[in-house]
């Protein structure tokens, strides 16, 4: 039966449509794409700038509920929704995250979907794509050796190695390379320090370019990034090394949006993946302003559950693209609710009402933090084989009972066809919204009070204790005129607390926050609360013992 195939037999079993077609659709012409083969095309800078005098479509943010080890296919149902949309006749686009391939070897799963609701190509996605992560890479690595060559010819902007907050990247996990000594073999090989490796999607460069709306943006952001302190404790920046310029000519093709499509046809923009943990985690702020000039709805996601994918989106993205969601769709498994209420991985097969219930604590309090932001919602319940139908029964009751819209969505098995209701949902919600969506905090708020209220508002913690270090950090970036920055919260994806086994819906928790790292071309400063990995290690069986390549360059076991 169908519903056992892999997600890649399910990929290469469809018929793609030639990008230039699927691209007419949404009114760009030939010209406003440069092709990467016959699927694939970046829209062009000038094709762009044309669409500006357009209006904006509406924007529906995909989120979910902490995730588990259990999935909750956030991505799956943003593919579902775009196509059922599409199925209403309506002109919709999606907009995703481009997937990095240290998860793609390590840990079983892509970022283009899954079941029928998937990206195409999507071997091609999940692997080199456009080449735009190996160009952050090279931009970033280009960066680190302009800072060592500059030490080596006479330091002349006084830099202390022992300071250089700058990293090389890697998209690849790696955690041989977390810390490195460089500069070894004597005087003719540079000078010796301590340095370390970033997953590339990680670095501040995929975050730079995911906010920003243009070149120029881009080269300005560029420059104010941090790189490391001087002799005198005094930020040095891109810009004082002069390179800005160099990095931009780097990137220039990188920041124009991929086009591909679904399984159906529906026309997606994938572009930039910065992590959720220590980034932002949602696509660039041009592929989703480009998605909403060409299309009526876009749907778009944002990483991780909504304490930190969608509060980042919220926070920070809308700001920076000068965006705000129509319509939020909540997505929660079964599985992971019964998780979150205490039921074991190995159990989840089995019906169980009462850790269902239990764990309905997580969604609600995801629910309060959609509230707190002011904007509509419906909750999507992706359907699993093995949900039951009591199950089923008594998660719809709950949302009946909450007030909330709800819809089972089956478009991992079905495609679009799965996912009419929750598209009728959402465009019902989108019709009757008269909120008006408020992000949790002003720029003009401190720091402090800032990391307070995603605290205290998101996580629902009842007290924020601040590390020694990071109190007078705090006091150093106001001092350095960082204070309006929004803040980028590092924590585990897998709690709302900063500890990532307690699970459901934590209360009176402490949030304890090491350690403030300032992203400046990125334009926030990153908090990180517990240990946040930023170069993450393969698992004991990573996902790349499975894969294989024929030889006419079919791939297998890619997922
Ligand atoms: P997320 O975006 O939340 O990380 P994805 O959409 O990438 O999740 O899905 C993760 C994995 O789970 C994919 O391999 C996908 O095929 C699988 N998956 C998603 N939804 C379902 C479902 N309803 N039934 C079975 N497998 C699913």
């Amino acid at each position: 039966t169908k519903k056992l195939k892999s997600d890649i037999e399910i990929a290469q079993e469809s018929a793609l449509q030639p990008i230039l077609e699927v691209a007419r659709e949404i009114g760009l012409g030939d010209e406003d794409l440069e092709m990467y083969g016959k699927y694939k095309g970046k829209v062009s800078f000038e094709a762009i700038h044309n669409l500006n005098k357009l209006n904006d479509g509406k924007l529906i943010l995909v989120t979910s509920i902490n995730p588990t080890p259990a999935g909750e296919g956030k991505s799956t149902v943003t593919v579902g929704l775009g196509d059922a949309l599409n199925r209403l006749d309506k002109k919709a686009m999606i907009a995703m995250r481009e997937p990095s391939l240290g998860p793609v070897m390590g840990m079983k799963g892509g970022a283009t979907g899954g079941g029928y609701a998937q990206v195409l190509p999507m071997d091609e996605i999940n692997l080199h794509f456009t080449g735009d992560i190996h160009s952050i890479t090279t931009a970033n690595n280009a960066l680190a050796a302009i800072i060592d060559n500059h030490i080596h010819q006479g330091n002349e902007l006084n830099i202390d190695p022992r300071r250089i907050v700058w990293k090389r990247a890697l998209d690849m996990n790696d955690r041989a390379l977390r810390n490195v000594v460089i500069g070894l073999g004597g005087p003719m090989q540079g000078v010796p320090r301590e340095d370390g490796f970033d997953i590339t999607v990680a670095s501040e460069i995929m975050a730079v370019l995911c906010l920003s709306k243009n070149l120029d943006e881009l080269k300005k952001r560029l420059g104010k990034m941090v790189v490391a302190y001087d002799v005198n404790k005094m930020p040095v920046t891109v810009k004082d090394l002069q390179v800005e310029g160099a990095l931009t000519l780097l990137l220039k093709d990188a920041l124009k949006p991929n086009l591909v499509q679904t399984i159906e046809h529906t026309p997606a923009l994938i572009h930039g993946g910065p992590f959720a943990n220590i980034a932002h985690g949602c696509n660039s702020v041009i592929a989703t302003r480009t998605a909403l000039k060409l299309a009526d709805y876009v749907v778009t996601e944002s990483g991780f559950g909504a304490d930190l994918g969608a509060e980042k989106f919220l926070n920070i993205k809308t700001r920076a693209a000068g965006i705000s969601p129509d319509a939020v769709v909540l997505v929660a498994t079964i599985r992971a609710l019964k998780m979150h209420g205490g039921q074991s991985k190995e159990e989840l097969k089995s019906e169980n009402l009462e850790a269902l219930n239990r764990g309905l604590s997580n969604l609600k309090k995801h629910m309060e933090t959609l509230d707190e932001f002011n904007v509509s919602y419906v909750v999507a319940i992706n359907r699993f084989i093995s949900d039951t139908e009591s199950e089923i029964e008594a998660l719809n009751t709950w949302c009946e009972k909450e007030g909330v819209p709800v819809s089972l969505t089956d478009v991992w098995a079905e495609g679009g066809i799965g996912g009419l209701d929750l598209a009728q949902k959402v465009l019902t919600v989108i019709e009757n919204n008269d909120k008006e969506f408020t992000p949790l905090y002003s720029l003009t708020d401190s720091l402090q009070n800032k990391i307070e209220f995603i605290a205290g508002k998101v996580y629902g913690a009842g007290e924020v204790d601040f590390s020694v270090k990071a109190k007078k950090q705090l006091e150093e970036f106001e001092k350095n005129g960082w204070g309006n920055l929004p803040v980028c919260m590092a924590k585990t994806q897998y709690s709302l607390s900063d500890d990532p086994r307690r699970l459901g819906r934590p209360e009176d928790f402490t949030i304890t926050i090491r350690e403030l790292k300032p992203k400046i071309g990125a334009g926030f400063i990153v908090a990180l609360t517990g240990e946040v990995m930023t170069m993450p290690g393969l698992p004991k069986q990573p996902a790349a013992l499975k894969m294989d390549v024929d030889e006419n360059g079919k791939a297998t076991g890619l997922f």
